[in-house]
């Protein structure tokens, strides 16, 4: 189903680099080719997976400009994920100063078309050469990037619950964006495959009955009333930027919007009386994508037609990949451009 099975795959030319050192702070950043790096073995993010990271995207603007969207959103984002991992804080300024300089070295890379971006990874590891367990005090944070096109092809992604793993527990790194979270996701998101689905859904660790989010993205439902709802932010959820856009967007739509409690069997229940009309997954990587059936030990139960975006669906992501593309008013200073 993955549109671009290599997303991420291409190199592009360029990278950036700071450094930072306890009592020094950062230091050191520039703009180098991209390459590969050396690591003493004993470094601490091979060990204790001290890391945290970044999804962003930079895309071709009507007005032949280069534009990213809520960079801001995202350097909060990366202070909030280095405290959670007792990283050190990168200013925001010198975040969105470092992914415009990467973006602005490698303008080139930035493809054409509808559904291509330059897609942007900030990160940062702990790189002290040293096995004893505590925050390290020296960090490597890089900007790296890859052209790519639609994460899914066209039409509905079908989505597997996991009965048997959980993404996060309450007081969890679950808020974070860290590595750690994805290599625990990765199981769970082949028994998906195994399943004959695209993606895994995770519910909550307590009572495993409260819908949370997909290995990289939140979840939207859409009602007969016109209502929308999603998980609410409780800690265990990742606060994507789509997700509070998409909020945002169906507020002003006129949608009612909920942050609530899903539980699994009334999304079924729902799903089959036709209460619920349309579900959607979004996230940068997806920007927002149609879930045509959800499947679980007991079967699959479809979603409205079950074939591609329904009509709220299809009315968010319009405004939302218009605003990202300049073909809609930019009312809420969303886009940044970099060219
Ligand atoms: C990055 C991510 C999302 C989506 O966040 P966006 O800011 O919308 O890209 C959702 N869930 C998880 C687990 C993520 O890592």
């Amino acid at each position: 189903m993955m549109a671009d099975p290599a997303f991420g795959r291409v190199a592009t030319d360029h990278m950036v680099m700071i450094r930072y050192k306890e009592g020094k702070g950062w230091y050191d950043a520039q703009v180098m080719p991209r390459g590969p790096l050396t690591l003493d073995p004993s470094a601490a993010v091979l060990h204790y997976a001290q890391e945290i990271f970044e999804g962003m995207k930079a895309f071709r603007t009507n007005e032949d400009g280069i534009a990213i969207f809520r960079p801001e959103a995202n350097a909060r984002r990366f202070q909030k994920s280095a405290e959670r991992m007792a990283m050190p804080v990168l200013p925001e300024k010198l975040f969105i100063e470092a992914v415009d300089q990467f973006v602005k070295a490698d303008a080139d890379w930035v493809p054409e078309g509808e559904s291509s971006s330059l897609y942007i990874r900030p990160f940062m590891f702990a790189n002290d050469a040293f096995l004893g367990v505590k925050p390290a005090s020296e960090y490597i944070f890089l900007v790296i990037g890859a052209p790519v096109g639609a994460y899914f092809s066209n039409g509905a992604v079908t989505v597997w619950v996991s009965e048997t793993y959980t993404r996060a527990a309450p007081g969890g790194t679950g808020a974070a964006k860290c590595g750690g979270n994805y290599a625990g996701s990765l199981l769970a998101q082949a028994e998906a495959k195994e399943h004959g689905c695209d993606q895994v859904v995770f519910l909550d660790a307590v009572k495993h009955r409260f819908v949370e989010e997909m290995g990289g993205m939140n979840v939207f439902f859409v009602f007969e009333d016109g209502s929308i709802a999603t998980p609410p932010l409780t800690g265990t959820i990742l606060p994507g930027i789509t997700r509070d856009s998409v909020l945002t967007i169906a507020r002003e739509q006129g949608l009612t919007v909920r942050e609530e409690p899903y539980a699994i069997d009334q999304w079924l229940e729902d799903a089959k009386s036709g209460r619920l009309t349309e579900a959607f997954a979004c996230g940068t990587a997806a920007a927002i994508s149609p879930i045509g059936a959800v499947k679980t030990s007991a079967g699959e139960v479809k979603i409205g037609s079950g074939t591609g975006a329904g009509q709220v669906t299809g009315a968010l992501r319009t405004a939302l990949l218009g605003t990202q593309r300049g073909r809609v008013a930019d009312t809420h200073g969303w886009v940044h451009r970099v060219v």
